[in-house]
């Protein structure tokens, strides 16, 4: 997260109306120019932000944003005026804005450009300047800077500690988003834990804090920037008032919120006073407020997002070789987007899921339907951001061009649609407006490709307007008037090689070649003299070249003035057209999901109002994809009621534990996003809650006190989770010593198993686990089996019933390369730690309940040879002299024993020659 990264807005030092720059200057004698007055009066009205200030054919920062820049963009630092007056300066060409401000947007700055608003030429004295954007990650709208697959959210935060009277109560967070490129607007009120969930989840770029607010942030994101706000904006009548000025409603209920969501309004308010302050446009995109519906979504906290590496892999954090990644079959950026916003709210409810369900399910069953959607969906250009820009007053005739070729694909998918059966593609059917008229309008009106710019003209089409035809039939030369006068001209004079011709720089002029010059009219005017020939003027041609340089200006400022009255005409439909970006975007998840069912061979699972899972010949969604066609080992699972509630998983290192725990994990959370799974049959019980822990030691990459941190996480299920919640434990415990993770491993399953009754799968290679099932009547063992072949083993990647009764990890290390001699040692070790005994009766007196025996020993069990001798033995019939010989023989036995695990460093350098 950059903190402090930006210069924290100082106190206003008001001083008798004098500004910090000002202040500073007077502390620090240095004279000031008017410019650099205006400067600081940018600066001012920039608050925080860089200020990139225009000064001729540069762009110039000052002061400490020219240090930073000088940083952060690898310009040099130089300096305005020398000596004590010097300043520091860092700046670049103007035509490399769009380069730089990017940049300083995606290293989390927020950039105020001031222009410079009148032609320096005309300007009497200092130029005017205008502060024209402040840009920050969380408000841009430029689609070069947005990732169009994903969402770009600005938060706002606001703690609310509970009154006097509520001593004891939590502190409740309020909570805000919105995405500047869409308009989606929502705000909740949480709990200070759940705050790290929804910053997971939401991977904000920007989070607005009041200035005295002392809330904990959890860490957001690498990028994520923290702007604070004065607290005035967080005020909560303040914000009551402007959100419901905003809507023009009178209460905010109208949209789902009550009293009790006071912190989410003071967010909410705090978001739209700092989106008014940024954009220059209208703000009417922003239309409504949502609520967070919780009891209709499956709660996915902060730890279970990433360990399942929903949407960003845990080690690279790449989008490459997540969930969404492998799932996101959409041709749409808006289809991205409402995909990823699909996953970040599972539905709890059997009934929207089976919407879904049917929805892809008809297009599935109908390949040619689905082609032809998919054809549409591919011309198909993000409306939504374009929509916003529409209404900010920033669109440009390329962003309306773009809209133009959605609207071409709206009449085919309505009639496509119109032909569905499935309950949501009819709604979607009945939803979308093909706003024909609208299309044909901006059809007639604009070019198929248009420039980026309005204020340059040449993106109208020729028979739109008449008065436009005329100033462009002028402005192209009207050759025929040309040649009409050169006829005229040269008839009048007798010169026949008279020539009318243009160049750039001298305009129109008549060209007589100096063999004629003598009968050139006194009425001609000498412009220009050649080598051969004179070139001359008449008022006449001056007049029509007068006539013809206007034109052209008047054809340019006659296309801005009705490319605004086309971008009017767009902005009059924009509900219908927001609601047509929703239909596309639906639509495209929809397909995308359909596809890959296809594709991949996914089957629809029946979603069930009981806590079980049954899935057959399951697979995990990345690997199966990833692996090798063929290699994935597919696997059953049934859990929950009479197959037992908690699943304990055992097997080597390497079996595919973390892999089948998290398979079933990803299933749930297809099947509750209404997606189809990849197994052969699938039944799963609605699920409200989903966690996932992965035990410290699998994932040193956080480099945090780890063991702390997994304990921590682990606690929060402990606290929340229900007995409709599914639970997913990955050697936890493994991040402290051995007794002590095997002793908290075990209390974990036996608090699930007596207080919570949640579904769970624990992955561990503890096999003293497995002695639980013994003691608790639904937890079942299972281990990834092994097949060991030449003294080698092999993984089958299957699950069967049964625990694993031993580690191999030598095995595994065997495998991993590990010298032979260390090997070879390490058996020998193996074979003496278990003659030794290490014994489980330290796990836990359950185990010793459940009638364990010295077995349950860390490395596996087998008992010493000598103790079957014993065992053996028929005291009955022994004589005391050959029981003396016994015991005699027994020591030499054992000293033997003792000088076979003794290796020699001779023994050492032998395996190593
Ligand atoms: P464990 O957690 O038991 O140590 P993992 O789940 O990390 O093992 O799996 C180790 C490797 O085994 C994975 O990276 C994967 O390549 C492979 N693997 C796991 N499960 C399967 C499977 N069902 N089919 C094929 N390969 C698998
Ligand atoms: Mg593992």
């Amino acid at each position: 997260m950059v903190r402090g990264n930006l210069p924290r807005r100082r106190p206003p030092l008001q001083i008798s109306g004098i500004e910090w720059y000002d202040f500073h200057i007077m502390q620090t004698g240095q004279k000031i120019s008017p410019m650099m007055q205006q400067y600081q009066q940018a600066k001012a009205a920039g608050g925080d932000a860089l200020l990139l200030f225009r000064m001729g054919d540069f762009y110039e920062l000052f002061y400490d944003d020219a240090k930073i820049a000088a940083d952060k963009l690898g310009l040099t630092l130089t300096s305005r005026d020398k000596g004590e007056n010097a300043v520091p300066m860092a700046g670049f060409p103007h035509h490399q804005l769009d380069n730089y401000l990017a940049n300083l947007i995606q290293q989390g700055f927020r950039v105020a450009v001031c222009e410079q608003v009148e032609d320096a030429a005309a300007a009497k004295g200092l130029v005017r300047r205008e502060l024209t954007q402040v840009v920050s990650p969380g408000t841009v709208t430029d689609l070069e800077l947005l990732d169009p697959k994903e969402s770009n959210f600005l938060t706002a935060i606001c703690a609310e500690p509970p009154k006097k009277s509520d001593r004891g109560k939590p502190t409740a967070v309020g909570l805000s988003w919105i995405d500047l490129s869409t308009g989606a607007f929502y705000a909740a009120v949480a709990t200070e834990a759940e705050l790290a969930d929804f910053l997971a989840r939401l991977a904000p770029s920007e989070i607005l804090l009041a200035e005295d607010d002392a809330l904990k942030l959890p860490a957001a994101g690498d990028r994520t920037v923290i702007t604070r706000r004065p607290v005035w904006t967080f005020a909560k009548k303040h914000s009551l008032d402007s959100l419901t000025r905003q809507f023009r409603v009178s209460s905010l209920e109208g949209f789902g919120f009550s009293e009790t969501e006071g912190p989410a309004i003071r967010a909410a308010g705090a978001i739209l006073e700092y989106v008014r302050e940024n954009q220059s446009g209208s703000l009417e995109f922003i239309d409504r407020l949502q609520p967070l519906v919780r009891d209709a979504v499956m709660q996915i906290d902060q730890a279970t997002w990433r360990s399942l590496e929903i949407t960003r892999t845990i080690r690279h954090h790449e989008r490459n070789g997540s969930l969404f990644d492998v799932i996101d079959r959409t041709l749409t950026a808006m289809g991205s987007r409402l995909l990823a916003s699909w996953m970040r709210q599972p539905l709890t409810c059997p009934q929207s899921i089976a919407r879904r369900q049917d929805a892809i399910a008809e297009l599935i069953e109908q390949p040619p339907l689905r082609d032809s959607f998919r054809q549409y969906l591919k011309q198909v250009t993000d409306t939504q951001r374009l929509l916003a820009r529409v209404a900010n007053a920033r669109a440009t005739p390329r962003d309306l061009a773009g809209i133009v070729l959605t609207l071409a694909t709206l009449p085919g998918l309505k009639s496509k649609l119109a032909g569905c059966r499935s309950e949501l593609l009819c709604q979607l059917e009945s939803d979308l407006d093909p706003c024909e008229d609208l299309h044909q309008l901006l059809h007639a009106a604009l070019e198929s490709e248009c420039p980026i710019t309005a204020k340059e003209g040449g993106f109208i089409r020729d028979a739109y307007n008449s008065q436009l035809d005329g100033y462009r039939e002028l402005a192209r030369g009207g050759k025929q008037w040309i040649a009409e006068y050169q006829a005229k001209v040269s008839n009048e004079t007798g010169i026949p090689s008279l020539k009318v011709g243009y160049n750039k720089v001298f305009g129109y002029y008549i060209e007589v070649t100096h063999v004629h010059r003598d009968k050139v009219p006194d009425s001609f005017i000498r412009k220009q003299t050649l080598k051969n020939a004179e070139r001359y003027i008449t008022p006449e041609l001056k007049e029509y070249e007068d006539q013809v340089v206007s034109a052209e200006q008047n054809a340019i400022d006659l296309e801005y003035e009705l490319f605004c009255q086309i971008r009017e005409q767009v902005r009059e439909r924009m509900s219908e057209l927001k609601r047509n970006s929703q239909v596309i975007a639906q639509l495209d998840v929809l397909c995308g999901l359909a596809e890959l069912a296809v594709i991949h061979h996914y089957t629809r699972p029946s979603i069930v109002d009981a806590a079980v899972i049954s899935i057959h010949a399951g697979r995990h969604p990345v690997l199966d994809i990833t692996e090798p066609l063929g290699a994935f080992v597919p696997n059953d699972t049934k859990l929950g009621e009479e197959n037992g509630v908690i699943h304990l998983i055992t097997g080597p290192n390497m079996a595919g534990k973390s892999t089948y725990i998290r398979q079933v994990a990803l299933i749930v959370l297809l099947s509750h996003i209404g997606s189809f799974v990849p197994a052969e049959s699938a039944t799963i019980g609605v699920t409200d809650r989903l966690f996932a822990r992965v035990g410290a030691s699998d994932e040193l990459s956080r480099g945090q006190s780890t063991f702390m941190v997994e304990m921590t996480e682990t606690a929060r299920i402990l606290n929340t989770a229900t007995p409709r919640s599914l639970v997913i434990l990955d050697e936890i415990g493994r991040g402290t010593s051995t007794y002590d993770g095997v002793s908290l491993a075990w209390a974990i399953v036996e608090y699930l198993h007596e207080n919570i009754g949640a579904r769970t799968m624990f992955a561990t290679h503890y096999h003293e686990l497995t002695k639980l099932e013994e003691t608790f009547p639904a937890v079942r063992n299972y281990n990834v089996t092994v097949k060991e072949w030449n003294d080698e083993i092999v993984f089958l990647h299957k699950i069967a019933p049964g625990g694993a009764d031993r580690s191999y990890g030598i095995h595994v290390a065997q495998l991993a390369g590990i010298p032979a001699w260390v090997n070879r040692r390490a058996e020998k070790i193996l074979k003496q730690l278990e003659r030794n005994g290490t014994e489980a009766s330290d796990v836990d007196q359950a185990a010793t309940r459940a009638g364990s025996e010295i077995q349950l020993t860390l490395f596996g069990a087998t008992t010493h040879p000598l103790i079957e001798k014993i065992k053996r033995l028929d005291t009955d019939h022994v004589t005391p002299m050959s029981a003396l010989a016994m015991i005699q023989q027994w020591k030499s036995e054992l000293d033997n024993d003792e000088t076979a695990n003794n290796v020699t460093s001779d023994e050492m350098t032998d395996e190593r020659r």
